[in-house]
């Protein structure tokens, strides 16, 4: 059987993944994802999709992350009719991250005057053709001639490797990997017997701060701003990283490190992820279930509030500091974490602290940047707030872990596709694992099929 690759978007840039696998007469994709960025990336999400959505047969999906499946109600509406296909717990998430999405989309689309990308009617369409399937079985395709195999990430709760086997060959699909070992989830699981594998690269070309210092900075920063009677802000992404802030300050509270004080998530999608995760500790890693066994509820402590209506959030300034407030978005595009900021950042006793990635143009990256003074919603806002960041939470790998994990795979290894990273972090990596794991590493062209042989 023929074997044919080709990336549609998601190469040289790290959102958007599209992918299309073509094994025989079998059209399958894998991830659909929003191209995320400036504006003109936002347009291009409008764009028609370079293939015929009604001819493709199948869509796996590796996570619930926006930049893989943002653009699924998109591909229903424009005609896919095959099923698509995931983890249980990626479906869950999906489907808060895409009805958020879809709020998002209409408020957009009343700004610019347009209809919006896609509605909820779409939406509800693409979960009507939604099937799970679990972990670690091999599931056969017996009419299209190949099964399939789901291997733990490790990089948020659901996330999977996609192992497709056909003809005694074997393509694997990594989507984003974890950044093993996390204080939740369990370690991205080991590779072997793949002749081809499809990677990501986000941190290509970098290295992350050691991971055991973590937990003992943010208990720093937070005494610090207690000492101080300040405020905490903390932007985090809803899914995994709102979670494993809870979970770290939990045991903080817990083992008396810090002293309690209100603790509020001011995100009603992050506190709607956090029930998700409530039910799923069985993908836990060990740690951690051992610890709920025990009967620790490890997402909940004294004085913690989940501040879900819009009044219950604004009642957030009303109470006394010193406080911890963790707010969306992570990178403090949008969300409610902006008005905080806006209340919090001109005063010297309050912190605000980064626990990830803050692209180019986000007021994240201008925070961390050192800028003295920021827009927001056309105020001029004094920076007097101090400003620290932990990169050790980071949800993946790094240049280094990423190499160690293609090494796992080198003896059955083929060739290696590096994407989902900008241009520099991919050709980095590719060139890594090129001189260092001895396997034949390509930066892909988009929209170029390879054939795999
Ligand atoms: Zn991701």
């Amino acid at each position: 059987m023929s074997a044919k690759i080709t990336f549609y978007s998601g190469v040289g840039s790290v959102t958007g993944a599209n992918f299309l696998l073509e094994l025989g007469k079998t059209r399958i994709l894998v991830d659909c994802g929003l191209i995320q960025g400036d504006r003109v990336a936002m347009k291009e999400n409008r764009n028609p999709f370079e293939y015929d959505p009604a001819s493709i047969d199948m869509l796996f999906v590796t996570h619930a992350h926006l930049d893989h499946v943002g653009r699924i109600p998109k591909l229903v509406k424009d005609g896919l009719k095959g099923s698509i296909y995931s983890t249980l717990e990626t479906r869950a998430l999906a489907e808060l991250i895409l009805e958020d999405a879809v709020g998002l989309l209409a408020k957009e689309a009343l700004v610019e005057g347009i209809l919006p990308m896609y509605d909820m009617e779409d939406m509800k369409k693409a979960f009507s053709l939604w099937k799970t399937i679990p972990y670690h079985t091999e599931t056969n395709f017996e009419s299209e001639n190949f099964s399939i195999y789901l291997k733990d990430a490790g990089h948020i709760l659901g996330s999977s490797m996609f192992q497709f086997s056909y003809d005694n060959k074997k393509i694997i699909f990594t989507g984003d990997l974890g950044n093993s070992p996390t204080p939740l989830l369990k370690d991205t699981e080991a590779v072997t017997g793949a002749n081809f594998m499809i990677m990501e690269s986000v941190y290509g070309d970098r290295n992350h701060e050691p991971k055991n210092e973590r937990r003992e900075k943010l208990q720093k920063v937070i005494e610090e701003t207690i000492t101080k009677n300040g405020t905490l802000i903390i932007p985090a992404f809803s899914i995994e990283r709102t979670q494993v802030i809870l979970y770290e300050i939990n045991k903080l509270v817990e083992s008396k490190m810090i002293p309690s004080v209100p603790v509020y998530v001011d995100s009603p999608l992050a506190i709607k992820v956090t029930d998700v995760y409530k039910e799923s500790e069985n993908l836990f890693n060990e740690k951690a279930q051992v610890e709920i066994k025990a009967g620790d509820d490890v997402f909940n402590f004294p004085k913690l509030f989940f501040t879900d209506s819009a009044s219950s959030s604004r009642e957030i300034d009303h109470a006394k500091s010193p406080k911890i407030i963790i707010a969306g978005s992570g990178m403090s595009v949008g969300g409610r974490v902006i008005h905080h900021e806006e209340k919090y950042l001109p005063d010297a006793r309050n912190t605000v602290l980064l626990v990830g990635y803050q692209t180019l143009g986000s007021i994240g990256r201008r925070l961390m940047d050192g800028a003295k003074k920021i827009s927001i919603h056309g105020n001029e806002v004094q920076v007097k707030a101090r400003i620290d960041s932990i990169l050790g939470y980071s949800s993946h790998k790094d240049s280094d872990h990423l190499v160690e994990f293609v090494s796992t795979a080198q003896e059955s290894l083929k060739q290696v596709f590096v994407l989902m990273g900008e241009p520099k972090a991919s050709t980095f990596l590719a060139q890594r694992i090129n001189n260092e794991v001895g396997v034949k590493a390509t930066y892909p062209d988009r929209g170029v099929p390879y054939e795999l042989k």
